[in-house]
């Protein structure tokens, strides 16, 4: 009888693993498809010039049809449902949970291994009306910030448009109500691969950019650089009409936990 018992426990015991398993694929709703490389096109905030703001335009991104879905293993199941696990805890701490129920492929989408070999980016001056020098020191101070929060990325910024895997380019203004822009493209396991960020001298109502204003929009923009969506939080540098001018605690914490984890479908 004890074995019996004992085998009737194990059983249940499995039946409750399976059943705890398929709740939390049925509940992630989505299918383990990765996505293809895709690219996604981000607003900007708006410089706090005299008050001004952007309104905020949704981040579109363009999908295609993704490569045929992988067969699921087990551990990779586990893991992701690991993954789901971290940044629910995280929620309030970081806006991961946010930005992924907003986002339309539940993928984390970041950098990889790029400490010893630098992501090469090519900034050069602009030619753009009140383009000034000073622009490509607010850029610089903004990719810094990043840096000195603890994100495991580093950037040369004195890479040659030849071999450039992140381009920023300089624009008057743009026709809809931002001052910035950042297009991404990354592999099907989420590997970031290439960027280009665009960034107006001239804001929504026709005011000139100043060098910290250009420090803010490009602060904003290295974050979608980096792997960042929209927090919903005002007081988020990566709210999608920044009311602050300096990185929050959550934006810091949101990218670290980002970087802790395995880029690629969480689902
Ligand atoms: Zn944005």
């Amino acid at each position: 009888m004890p074995e019996r018992r004992f085998s009737g426990l194990m059983l249940l015991l499995a039946a409750a693993l399976v059943a705890a398993m398929l709740w939390d694929v049925l509940r992630g709703g989505g299918s383990p498809a990765s996505s293809p490389a895709s690219s996604v096109t981000d607003t900007a905030p708006p410089a706090s010039l005299a008050g001004a703001r952007a309104a905020a335009a949704p981040a579109a991104s363009q999908g295609a049809t993704g490569p045929p879905a992988k067969e699921e293993h087990y551990i990779d199941l586990l893991a992701r449902a690991e993954t789901r696990r971290q940044i629910r805890a995280s929620a309030g701490v970081t806006y991961l949970n946010e930005i992924l129920a907003i986002s339309g492929d539940s993928m984390l989408h970041r950098w990889d291994n790029r400490i010893t070999n630098p992501v090469r980016v090519w900034l050069a001056p602009g030619t753009a009306a009140n383009y000034q020098p000073a622009f490509l020191d607010a850029v610089r101070a903004a990719f810094g910030q990043w840096q000195d929060a603890g994100v495991p990325v580093r950037f040369d910024v004195t890479a040659d448009s030849a071999n450039a895997e992140v381009v920023f380019k300089w624009r008057v203004q743009f026709d809809i109500d931002r001052t910035g822009q950042t297009d991404l493209t990354w592999d099907q396991d989420g590997h970031l691969e290439s960027g280009v960020v665009t960034l107006a001298t001239f804001n929504q109502l026709g005011q000139p950019m100043g060098p910290d204003d250009i420090r803010v929009v490009a602060l904003h923009e290295i974050g979608h650089l980096i792997g960042l969506d929209h927090s919903l939080d005002s007081t988020d540098l990566m709210y999608p009409v920044a009311k602050v001018r300096d990185l929050s605690g959550r934006d810091i914490q949101t990218v670290l936990l980002l970087y802790r984890l395995s880029p690629g479908s969480i689902r």
